[in-house]
């Protein structure tokens, strides 16, 4: 290593990657290494607003930000790639661009949506994961308005995960499709789409106040409800739930779950489909790679469960 800056490659600039570059970029000292920053994209995301993009009205400077605004002038040298795989023993990223060697690696490439195995799910699903499916969510649901004929009932959207994204998502959803039923001149139907959630409400795990609340909310705005009822089957007609009751739809949008981005590739030690991590993040049984955010996981000291990230 004598001779040359050790590289610190960080995989991943949402709010994750980003924080880390940003952060060592102040405390590392010159000479000491090279931050290197890798991104499909050229922007950062602010994930947790990407659901407005479904709704009424929104600005894409309150969903994205050029990465050149946020690292520009500083030393972070920014690499716009998509990463396939990671190859831990071999100390290499392979990204479309070829193989980039490492010395230190930091993970922070977020998630890939989990589909638990249910038959048909991908295929005939769009998910909300990215300011870009979220774009296509948009796109796809003005295609199916403008397409039905007017005075004809407008077209069935199911959203399947009543978790944080998928009731952030009915909520815009539900103001938005009013407006596009009157641009297209169609019949106001009694529910302007569906939210289905497995287990008995909406926002499982947290207060449940806040989850009846939620509930009241979405229904007084025409969203219909269905809880205590997993997705069983996905089909181009709608789903199938384990009841065996049917809901029809034109266009699925699946918010049930997400597992770690799969182009982590096989060489981490798993735990609930994200990488194990210590108490300093790195990731298990590594010296010099180090996971953050959605990617990793830590298990609680005393009860050896699962944290949140
Ligand atoms: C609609 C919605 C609402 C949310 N609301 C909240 C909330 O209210 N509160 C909260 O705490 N959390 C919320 N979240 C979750 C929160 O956004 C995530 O936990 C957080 O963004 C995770 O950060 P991260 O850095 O791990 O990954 P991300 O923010 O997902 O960043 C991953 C980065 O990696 C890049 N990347 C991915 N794959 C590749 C690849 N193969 N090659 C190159 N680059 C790649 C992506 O372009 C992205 O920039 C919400 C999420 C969504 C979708």
């Amino acid at each position: 290593m004598e001779g040359r800056e050790r590289e610190i490659m960080i995989l991943g600039a949402g709010i994750g990657g980003l924080r880390v570059a940003l952060r060592l970029e102040k405390r590392l000292k010159r000479g000491m290494g090279r931050i290197i920053l890798v991104d499909q994209n050229d922007y950062h995301q602010y994930l947790y607003r990407i659901h407005e993009v479904c709704g009424p009205d929104y600005d894409e400077r309150d969903i994205i930000v050029p990465l050149s605004k946020v690292i520009g002038g500083k030393r972070i040298e920014f690499r716009k790639m998509r990463v396939e795989r990671i190859d831990a023993h071999r100390r290499v990223v392979v990204a479309s661009e070829g193989e980039m060697p490492f010395d230190i690696l930091v993970i922070a490439l977020g998630s890939s949506p989990q589909y638990y195995g249910i038959e048909g799910l991908e295929e005939n699903s769009l998910v909300l994961n990215s300011y870009e499916a979220a774009r296509e969510i948009r796109r796809r649901i003005e295609e199916l308005f403008r397409e039905a004929g007017r005075g004809e009932t407008p077209p069935g959207i199911v959203v399947a995960g009543g978790g944080f994204t998928g009731t952030e998502l009915a909520g815009e959803l539900a103001e938005w499709i009013p407006m596009l039923i009157e641009r297209y001149g169609l019949r106001r139907p009694d529910s302007l789409l569906t939210l289905v959630e497995a287990m008995p409400h909406i926002l499982p795990g947290w207060n449940p106040e806040l989850s009846e609340m939620a509930e009241e909310i979405l229904a007084s705005k025409s969203v219909e409800i269905v809880t205590g009822d997993p997705v069983k089957r996905a089909l181009r007609e709608g789903l199938e739930l384990k009841s065996g009751r049917m809901i029809y739809s034109d266009l699925t949008i699946w918010t049930g779950g997400v597992t770690c981005n799969r182009a982590v590739g096989g060489d981490f030690e798993m735990v609930r489909g994200r990488i194990r991590i210590d108490d300093y993040c790195h990731a298990w049984g590594y010296e010099d790679i180090y996971v953050v955010g959605d990617a990793s996981c830590a298990l609680d000291g005393e009860t050896g469960k699962p944290l949140p990230p």
